[in-house]
């Protein structure tokens, strides 16, 4: 199946093919029904392309896994991709604190979700992101208490997300942050990217030199999707 150009600009790998080859052997086949119905009926957006790359989401679902993940934190829910993919990777009385300052998004896939039974897992709250986690962070048992966070909303306030997550997320605990590539802008000179996309650019850039010297984490940039950068909480 040809992939649409919004699904084929979703990815860095350097030929189309090759990024099709990827989802169709290894990670369409294993992607929920239901996710896969958010996906589609997604695509019908105008803004599809904010929903989290399929190839992405795989790896932070085995992330999950991996640190059986159980309280979570989502910044940046728009139709629920990561959030659907979140909720059924937890376990059953997993929890996940969904921020958006959006919730006509959030509502376009709460019917997958709902059909999901997944949706008690879920506290959205329709909010800035920023003053969302002041909140948590003003009651002293959120603090170290959650096992696992995705961040994908604006670009200009990871690093103020990064400096509160550091506190609400354990040691052990880890920090994804999507689209640190930024459609591979980071790597362009200046003059070659489009003038809408230079701003998050700037914040990428200086986002990615941050992580790359903050000795909290262990990193690790993947060139999934958009770019995801994985921080471990040491
Ligand atoms: N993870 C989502 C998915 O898989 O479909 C995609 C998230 S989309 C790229 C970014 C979302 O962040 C939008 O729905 C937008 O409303 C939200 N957002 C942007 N800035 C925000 C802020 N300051 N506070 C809360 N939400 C914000
Ligand atoms: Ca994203």
């Amino acid at each position: 199946m040809a992939l649409s150009n919004t699904e084929g600009s979703k990815g860095l790998l350097q030929s189309r093919e090759l990024f099709e080859y990827v989802l169709e052997t290894s990670v369409y086949p294993r992607e929920p029904e239901l996710l896969k119905e958010i996906r589609v009926i997604t695509a019908n957006h105008p803004q599809s392309l904010m929903s989290t790359s399929p190839d992405a989401g795989q790896l932070i679902a085995l992330l999950q896994k991996l640190i059986n993940a159980k309280s979570t934190i989502e910044i940046g829910v728009f139709t629920g991709y990561s959030l659907l993919l979140t909720a059924l990777t937890i376990p059953q009385d997993g929890k996940i604190t969904a921020i958006d300052m959006n919730k006509d998004t959030y509502e376009m896939g709460l019917p997958i979700i709902k059909k999901a039974g997944v949706e008690h897992k879920i506290n959205f709250i329709q909010s800035q992101a920023l003053s969302t986690l002041d909140e948590l962070l003003k009651d002293d048992a959120n603090r170290g208490s959650f096992d696992f966070a995705f961040v994908d909303a604006d670009k200009v306030n990871y690093q103020k997300y990064h400096e509160r997550l550091l506190q609400l997320v354990k040691v052990g605990g880890i920090i994804v942050y999507d689209n640190t590539l930024w459609l591979g802008t980071v790597a362009m000179p200046e003059e070659f990217v489009k003038e809408d996309l230079k701003p998050t650019r700037f914040y990428s850039i200086e986002f990615n030199k941050f992580l790359a010297n903050d000795d909290r984490v262990q990193i690790s940039q993947v060139p999934l999707g958009d770019g995801i950068t994985i921080c471990w909480r040491l």
